[in-house]
């Protein structure tokens, strides 16, 4: 199925800080080795099993770290061998349950250098940046180098900073094999796309973030699509649809897999930030 997204959820921090069960999903696989656990539909978390334990991208907020952990189980894997944790970037709700999620598995977290400092620096416009969000804080293990792919198992995780959304904001692409027929498939997912944090009226307030960043976030966006990706994921599901085909998934049907919905969701990206402008 072609690119296709889908308006964001209303009220998001409030509803799944409060009422984050009416935001409920079951988990659902969406590539070989790699499900959706979240738990919630507004912001994603991944798991990927490498063979030699998991992989986490993203844990969402505090509130709605009961659903991510229930999805693990649900999917038949146990929290505890979780090995690494990947966040995105320094936005509350991508990292806000990250503490509850490296004591509860004892994982290695990794994020970039540049959005630990930007959280250290920057409370209010990483931790608290909603009025509503609650996040503890944490401590991070490892930096990104995007010169020194993660490799875990089978699978080798690469990293591409890419700042705009935030200062540190970090993309990732991996290889899964299918297998049932050995085809290897590239998995990409944008680390952050918001353009609420690239626009003028936010630059007016922020103490940390520049237009410069808008600039870089248009510059990497033709690197990013020169990169084949076979299947698309979005840091937060509405921004490529793939809730409508949850469960669905099998190995011989890869309802996720086409190569042409990765540059069309970046230009898509593009074409709202300068809508703002
Ligand atoms: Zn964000």
């Amino acid at each position: 199925m072609a690119f296709r997204c889908t308006p964001a959820t209303k009220d998001p921090v409030a509803t799944l800080a409060y009422r984050p069960w009416t935001l409920a999903i079951e988990p659902f696989q969406v590539a070989p080795h790699t499900w959706y656990v979240a738990g919630q539909t507004w912001v994603g978390c991944y798991l990927i099993d490498t063979g030699e334990g998991l992989v986490l991208i993203d844990a969402a907020i505090p509130e709605s770290a009961y659903m991510l952990v229930d999805s693990i189980y649900k999917i038949g894997f146990n929290p505890a061998d979780i090995k690494k944790i990947l966040i995105s970037h320094a936005h509350f709700d991508h990292m806000g349950a990250a503490r509850i999620m490296k004591e509860l598995t004892g994982a290695e977290l990794y994020m970039s250098r540049e959005d630990a400092t930007f959280m250290e620096e920057c409370p209010e416009e990483t931790l608290v940046l909603d009025k509503d969000s609650h996040p503890q804080t944490f401590e991070v293990d490892k930096y990104y180098s995007d010169h020194e792919p993660i490799v875990m198992g089978d699978v080798t995780i690469r990293t591409m900073l890419t700042p705009g959304h935030t200062i540190g904001c970090t993309s990732f692409f991996w290889e899964v094999k299918n297998p049932v027929n050995g085809e290897v498939y590239t998995v990409g997912m944008h680390g952050g796309v918001g353009a609420n944090t690239m626009n003028d009226n936010y630059y007016a307030k922020s103490r940390y973030l520049t237009p410069a960043l808008r600039q870089r976030f248009f510059d990497d966006a033709e690197k990013l699509k020169a990169i084949h990706v076979d299947i698309a994921l979005p840091s937060h599901p509405n921004q490529i649809e793939i809730v409508d085909r949850a469960g669905q998934y099998t190995d011989e049907n890869q309802i996720y897999l086409d190569d042409t919905v990765w540059a069309e969701f970046i230009d898509e990206r593009v074409r709202q930030v300068k809508v703002l402008m």
